[in-house]
């Protein structure tokens, strides 16, 4: 570790977060995203299009029904209860379509409404009369492929006997039988075993292959290399279609391999900025002094919902049994810092106490995911291999749900559980420890994240910071100087000042 924690950490005789927590997986945090999304991400900002041969035209629709579309894939859409294309699918979607079949790259942020492009372009090149694969879609999980499957399986609802298979680990399949589905979604290492090893798939036949989040598959050892291997064997004629939340280099560098030829489109995510948030800071001794206040100001602030953030799992937790005693009915969002142990001692002794309490930590199994593949395969006459050892995802995603729900007003936890998420109805962000990187200084992009707001939201926010010592103070006038908004000094006995 490096020794450089905040002061609040070192104050309390605390170790620094590092190797106390460990951050979530690109993976993890790319999922928690997707099953969270509810709605689409609202963006102001124009897209972006590189086309290949900047003189032919553009078209752009602003309804589903001006595509074309065959009258069951229509009744798909309405379906999942979508009124009119998301911004990016106004771009995409005419050219997806069309009959050249146009090799595409698009970047948005998640939640814009890539997959249901991708799938609905997928859907409208199956001929369900043809029984082998016309369409691969390959995904960095196993949890995400069955995501976008349950996209595909409500969009294709009205496609008379279409077939989608998971080429997803622990789904067997016999050497040389082929594949009568219509749409294989999957991991590369699967599918690549599937397409070369066991020959299941004709990858010649496929009609149209989709990347989804290539930006975190290429984070992920080994998929970037399967996924080139997989595309090689590809026919020419194959539409090809890459995904991604990011636009970096070593992102498009793996675009152009598997894309040959593409149009780009982009649509650049609107900043976030601290435009009507009310930032305050105030001063306390320690960790006791700054729960006092943190009460001082629950006394008076009438608030909505509340997010705290902590250096460390162990002052959250702390944190949260503090101000269960306080009568709160608070959620605790950490990493791997509580024990399986410790946590289901700390959840007994909080219900116990008539709290309504969401707990999550870092050992236990996606069930539900495990249980929903495990019949889906046995419907599909596989034998079904145990599934072990997942990710904590499911825990995670009911405790978000259980605050957003308004089960509790108070989501307590750490910045690395934190990263990704995004809960509209916070009206108040207490960062009970200032920000801070690896190194110890103040954490300018991550306070934006935690605090700012982009336009879609336009409310106004009070944003909190628990200052205990010079240390502290100095990191917070940098985060000060740094966006140029005043940050000012408030007296929690006297905290009617905020309102
Ligand atoms: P991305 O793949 O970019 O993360 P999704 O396709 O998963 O985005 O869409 C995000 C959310 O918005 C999903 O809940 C999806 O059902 C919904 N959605 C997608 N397209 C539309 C649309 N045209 N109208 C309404 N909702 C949509």
């Amino acid at each position: 570790s490096s020794g450089s924690a905040a002061s609040s950490a070192e104050a309390n005789g605390e170790k620094p977060a590092d190797g106390d927590e460990k951050a979530p997986s690109p993976e993890e945090v790319s999922f928690l995203r997707k099953v969270l999304r509810e709605r689409l991400v609202q963006n102001k900002n124009e897209v972006e299009i590189m086309q290949k041969d900047p003189n032919s035209p553009l078209y752009s629709v602003k309804s589903f029904e001006e595509l074309n579309l065959p009258p069951d894939l229509l009744m798909g859409v309405y379906h999942m209860g979508f009124n009119a294309p998301s911004k990016i699918q106004e771009t995409a979607l005419p050219m997806l379509l069309a009959d050249d079949k146009t090799n595409m790259i698009a970047q948005s942020q998640s939640g814009t409404g890539k997959t249901a492009a991708f799938v609905l372009t997928m859907l409208s090149r199956i001929d369900t009369k043809k029984p082998y694969p016309q369409a691969l879609c390959l995904a960095p999980t196993m949890e995400l492929a069955l995501q976008i499957g349950q996209v595909v399986e409500q969009m294709g609802k009205y496609m008379e006997g279409l077939k989608v298979a998971y080429g997803v680990r622990g789904n067997k399949v016999a050497r040389g039988q082929k594949l009568g589905d219509h749409i294989i979604i999957g991991t590369p290492g699967t599918v690549l075993d599937w397409s070369l090893k066991l020959r299941v798939i004709d990858l010649r036949k496929v009609e149209v292959f989709v990347l989804d989040e290539a930006d975190v598959m290429i984070a992920t050892q080994g998929h970037q290399d399967q996924s080139i291997r997989i595309h090689k064997n590809l026919s020419r004629t194959c539409q090809m279609l890459l995904f991604s939340a990011t636009y970096d280099d070593p992102v498009m560098a793996f675009a152009q391999v598997v894309v040959p030829d593409p149009v780009i489109i982009r649509l650049r995510r609107e900043e976030e900025s601290l435009d009507n948030i009310k930032q305050y800071y105030v001063t306390c001794e320690n960790r006791d002094a700054k729960f006092r206040a943190l009460s001082n100001i629950y006394g008076v602030v009438s608030i909505g919902q509340c997010m705290i953030f902590c250096h460390t799992g162990k002052t959250a937790a702390w944190l949260a049994e503090k101000m269960k005693g306080g009568g709160h009915a608070v959620a605790l969002l950490t990493g791997e810092l509580l024990t399986r142990k410790t946590a289901a001692w700390l959840a007994e002794k909080m219900k116990g106490d008539g709290h309504a309490v969401a707990l999550l930590t870092g050992e236990l199994l996606t069930r539900k995911t495990a249980a929903w593949l495990a019949e889906k395969m046995k419907g599909d006459g596989h034998a079904v291999a145990l599934l072990t050892g997942e990710l904590l995802v499911e825990q995670r995603v009911s405790v978000i749900n259980r605050f957003r729900d308004g089960k509790e007003k108070v989501l307590i936890t750490t910045n690395l559980c934190a990263r990704g998420i995004d809960i509209e109805q916070v009206t108040l962000v207490v960062n009970f420890d200032i920000p801070v990187d690896q190194f110890g200084q103040p954490d300018c992009e991550n306070y934006l994240h935690r605090i700012g707001r982009t336009g879609r939201f336009g409310k106004t926010g009070l944003a909190i910071n628990m200052v205990d010592g010079p240390r502290s103070m100095s990191q917070l006038s940098k985060i000060q100087d740094h966006f140029g908004k005043k940050i000012a000094k408030l007296d929690t006995e006297d905290a009617e000042a905020i309102e």
